[in-house]
């Protein structure tokens, strides 16, 4: 099946096909491997044919990765080469997993993304599906296999194995599930589903049992990375109803986690279900802009064409034909990339001064129900001023309030606001 802007469900639904991914946590070492074995078997226990897709054992990718960076002299994660090496974490498990699934009388087969035919594009190091022939996997299924895909890698139209950047084996997850037309993916982590907040973070963070796709989605793009955004995103284009759940207790003791799944579908809609709060941000300040038509687009597009990814964009009004202030938050990656852009077209841009501030961090306030609650953004900015922290940028959606603040006051921002809007005792 062709990924793309496609509709709904291209593929017909099978309500015996489920698809189930195992995390790095969850694949960790060998009696954590035989765990997944078990929650595997207890799925074809209850009749369903089984696509597992696997992450690396955790810790293997980013120590790959380290690699690349010490014999590649720096950051190579475009190159073709280092995807070939990153991409050998989830080989070994898949093949791990398939050999214990047969040590145990269950018929199982390994898959690496070139063997299944799942294409990307050419970006290496964040590449995107664009097709998964099911074929292949629809004969191993039929065959009474469990079919285990090595996650976060395909093919490249350069016939070079590509990568789906960090945290993708969730989206190799969903994108079977879409081709298979499973009846639900299953992404078992070591958590029990997605909560209020990170419960690493603040233990009095409580779980939900429902999410809509929307809710994920402004989760994962603002840094819950208990989902990779792109996943969230392949299920509600496709209408792939996503679980979370822990894979870190027997299969008769795991709870049903969080269901992420159409808005419709969710009983009890919440005002407001997260705040998420997202490090790795950095602020840029172009101060003594000239005030004319242009000038944006001029700075914009020079970030852009350098790839640089804005967001919260504040410019501060100026006296008619006088100067203009104008900051925007980038990812602290991008920082260098993008100062050294708006340096050398100083001249052209005509600013006075630029400044960069890296200790900054955005906290994100979402729900559903901001599409028809009012007075979620005053109250955001009231549990903050009553804390005395400055907030310095803001970013709405329709369901998000997003405010930057300094980075010192995270933590209290989030546990603050978690707290304001109930969500410490909220049940749904
Ligand atoms: P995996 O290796 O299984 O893909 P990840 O580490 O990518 O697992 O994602 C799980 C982690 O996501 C959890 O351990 C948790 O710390 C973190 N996390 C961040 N925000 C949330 C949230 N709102 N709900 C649940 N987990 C979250
Ligand atoms: N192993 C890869 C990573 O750590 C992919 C994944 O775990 O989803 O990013
Ligand atoms: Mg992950």
């Amino acid at each position: 099946m062709t990924l793309g802007s496609a509709p709904l469900r291209l593929a017909p639904t099978r309500d015996d096909v489920l698809v189930m991914k195992f995390g790095g946590t969850s694949v960790g070492d060998a009696e954590r491997i035989e765990r997944v074995a078990r929650h595997v078997m207890a799925a074809k226990m209850k009749g369903f044919k089984v696509c597992v897709t696997v992450s690396a054992m955790s810790g293997e990718t980013n120590k790959l990765v380290g690699l690349t960076e010490t014999l590649g002299g720096g950051d190579v994660s475009r190159d073709a080469d280092y995807d070939a090496v990153v991409a050998s974490g989830e080989q070994v498990t898949a093949g791990l997993l398939a050999l214990h699934l047969k040590s145990k009388g269950v018929p199982a087969r390994s898959f690496q993304g070139w063997q299944l035919g799942l294409e990307t594009d050419e970006s290496h190091g964040a590449a995107k599906i664009t097709n998964i022939p099911e074929d292949k996997l629809l004969a191993s299924l039929d065959a009474g296999e469990v079919a285990v895909v090595a996650g976060f890698q395909g093919i490249a139209p350069n016939n070079r194995i590509s990568t789906l950047g960090r945290g993708g084996s969730d989206t190799t997850a969903v994108a079977l599930a879409a081709a298979l037309g499973a009846v639900r993916c299953d992404i078992y982590t070591d958590v029990d589903g997605v909560y209020t907040t990170d419960p690493r973070i603040v233990s009095t963070a409580t779980r939900r049992k429902a999410l809509s796709y929307e809710e994920m989605l402004e989760m994962a793009s603002v840094g819950a990375k208990v989902l990779q955004t792109r996943s969230v995103g392949l299920g509600m284009a496709y209408g792939v109803p996503i679980r979370v759940l822990s894979s870190l207790g027997e299969p008769e003791d795991t709870d049903e986690g969080t269901l992420i799944t159409a808005e419709e579908d969710i009983m009890e809609q919440e005002v407001v279900t997260a705040v998420i709060p997202s490090t790795g941000e950095a602020k840029i300040s172009l101060l003594g802009v000239p005030d004319k038509p242009g000038r944006s687009a001029l700075i914009f597009q020079l970030l852009a064409d350098a790839g640089v990814n804005i967001d919260m964009i504040v410019q501060s009004p100026a006296r008619a034909g006088s100067e203009a202030n104008m900051s925007f938050t980038l990812s602290e990656r991008d920082l260098s990339l993008a100062m050294e852009k708006l340096t050398l077209a100083k001249a052209e841009l005509g600013y006075d001064d630029l400044v960069a501030n890296q200790n900054v961090a955005k906290v994100s306030v979402i729900g559903i129900g901001m599409k028809t609650h009012t007075g979620v953004a005053a109250k955001t900015f009231e549990v903050l001023a009553d804390r005395q922290i400055n907030i310095e940028n803001i970013s709405t959606s329709e369901i998000k309030i997003s405010v930057l603040i300094a980075a010192e006051y995270t933590e209290l921002a989030v546990r603050a606001l978690h707290e304001a809007f109930g969500l410490s005792t909220a049940k749904a």
